[in-house]
């Protein structure tokens, strides 16, 4: 008996001479008379096996038919390639047909846009590009547990249901088992399933600063809702987020944290994911040159990324940079101005084009549990910009203060006897904490290059769009 290996295995092992079964699907055919060879992905890589067909096969006519995309078992032997751009082949000796598409595969090997694929969602991973981008997603979710359990940091599981009103950090969705005449009937949420409005998480940051001050170090890797009705290629309904939360950290060491860790990702992604990586870059020269734009070659920026420092500059400097730039923006950028992303852009892409780290924003712009500066103005927030994507981190050093922390819930008029329990943080055993957000999505756009967020995530969610 033949084993069955993955097509990953079988082109890193080249067991010349060995019988092996592969299967996979049918990426091209070629036919002539006295022979034919597929291109077989099986998924397990970007690399594909080329397997040599004889004419004396027994299904040789039948097998010859098959169109692209059709599922096949095949087992044959491992021989030396005799064509360029591999080292091994296959020679088939058994081919069995799993299932043969009926006509014409929606995804013909031509370059087929984005936005057709997004349709084809069901689909479109078993294109080269797609294949791609969810390997290096794997990847990315890999490194991010090890690179945060390396450094003690414990994986915690926040709730995705909650009845906190987490700081207005975005629209939430709002859970409910009433009937839709209950709800037309302005609904009451004490006779509702949990006794009181619930929402889809739009944080899991209060769960981490409580399971900091038991723990040490946590983060949260989950899904987050958000309502907002920003129909833009970078946001989405539904996205993941990395949240670590750290008692005993103050901004400054959270700035490095959140550096070391985009850092970490690249190298995670350029040593386990080359051959996705060198597709993904492919795939935007060619795209380039369709739109006749001219082309960087990202991974080139990437690998600078990984060996410098992230720039640091506060609020107050950033804005300085943007009011002299000469630049016309849409927003004004005057002291006290919300930071919009065509000036986070500016600044990344245009003014210092790298990463940036930009500090101590006011604190009007920011959520009411970050730790106020000495200036009594600005508070302990920062956000790492990168280019391509913009904001990719929303961080901060938390108020630990309990004094001025119930101060500022006065200051916005916020539910305090609702708050109870994040004062009681403070109360007993209080320390400087801090952590911050990274939305995967984003650092998926970041690493792989691409533009849409919605080409990121296997089954995108936007306004007016909930497939699958
Ligand atoms: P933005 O200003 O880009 O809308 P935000 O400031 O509302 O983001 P935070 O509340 O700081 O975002 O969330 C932390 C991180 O989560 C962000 O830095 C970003 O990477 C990511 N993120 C936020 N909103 C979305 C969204 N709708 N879709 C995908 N990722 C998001
Ligand atoms: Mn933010």
């Amino acid at each position: 008996m033949q084993s069955r290996k993955l097509i990953v295995d079988v082109l890193a092992q080249k067991e010349i001479g060995s019988t092996v079964e592969v299967k996979g699907w049918i990426r091209s055919v070629r036919n002539s008379k006295a022979f034919a060879f597929f291109v077989l992905n099986d998924g397990s890589c970007q690399k594909t096996l080329q397997i040599v067909i004889d004419a004396d096969l027994p299904n040789f006519t039948e097998v010859t038919k098959l169109l692209i995309g059709s599922a096949v078992r095949v087992i044959g032997k491992i021989v030396e390639s005799q064509g360029k751009g591999q080292d091994v082949e296959m020679q088939a000796s058994t081919i069995e047909i799993v299932s043969a598409t009926p006509e014409d595969y929606p995804l013909q090997k031509k370059a087929t846009s984005l936005e057709f694929l997004r349709e084809q969602s069901h689909l479109r991973v078993r294109t080269n590009l797609f294949g791609a981008i969810f390997r290096v997603r794997h990847q990315l979710a890999m490194a991010t547990h090890e690179f945060f359990s390396s450094k003690k940091f414990f994986y915690l599981n926040s709730p995705i249901l909650t009845t906190v009103d987490a700081e207005g950090a975005g629209e939430m969705f709002t859970v409910t088992s009433l009937k839709p005449h209950e709800l037309k009937a302005g609904p009451d949420f004490t006779k509702d399933y949990f006794g009181k409005q619930t929402h889809l998480t739009v944080t899991g940051q209060l769960a981490g600063e409580c399971f900091a001050h038991g723990l040490g170090a946590v983060y949260t890797f989950g899904p987050t809702f958000r309502a907002e009705n920003s129909n833009t290629a970078r946001h989405l309904s539904e996205f993941w987020m990395i949240e670590p939360e750290k008692a005993f950290m103050d901004l400054e060491e959270d700035a490095i944290l959140a550096s070391d860790y985009v850092k970490y990702l690249i190298n995670s992604a350029f040593k386990h994911c080359s051959d996705e990586l060198e597709a993904l870059r492919g795939y935007h020269e060619f795209q380039a040159k369709q739109e006749k734009q001219p082309f960087t070659n990202h991974l080139e920026v990437l690998d600078a990324v990984r060996n410098s420092e992230f720039l640091q500059v506060s609020y107050t400097e950033a804005m300085q940079i943007l009011s002299k730039s000469g630049h016309k923006f849409e927003f004004p950028t005057n002291w006290g101005d919300e930071m919009q992303t065509e000036h986070e852009r500016y600044l990344t892409e245009v003014h210092f084009k790298q990463p940036v780290i930009v500090k101590d924003y006011p604190k009007h712009c920011k959520a009411f549990y970050m730790k106020q500066n000495e200036d009594g103005k600005s508070v302990r927030a920062m956000d790492v910009l990168v280019p391509g994507v913009g904001e990719i981190i929303g961080g901060s050093q938390r108020e630990d203060d309990l004094d001025r922390l119930i101060q500022r819930t006065r200051e916005l008029q916020m539910n305090e006897t609702h708050l109870q329990w994040y004062f009681d943080l403070r109360r007993f055993g209080g320390t400087p904490h801090a952590g911050f957000g990274l939305g995967f999505e984003r650092a998926i756009m970041y690493i792989t290059g691409m533009k849409n967020i919605r080409d990121v995530i296997p089954f995108p969610r936007t306004p007016n769009s909930c497939e699958f």
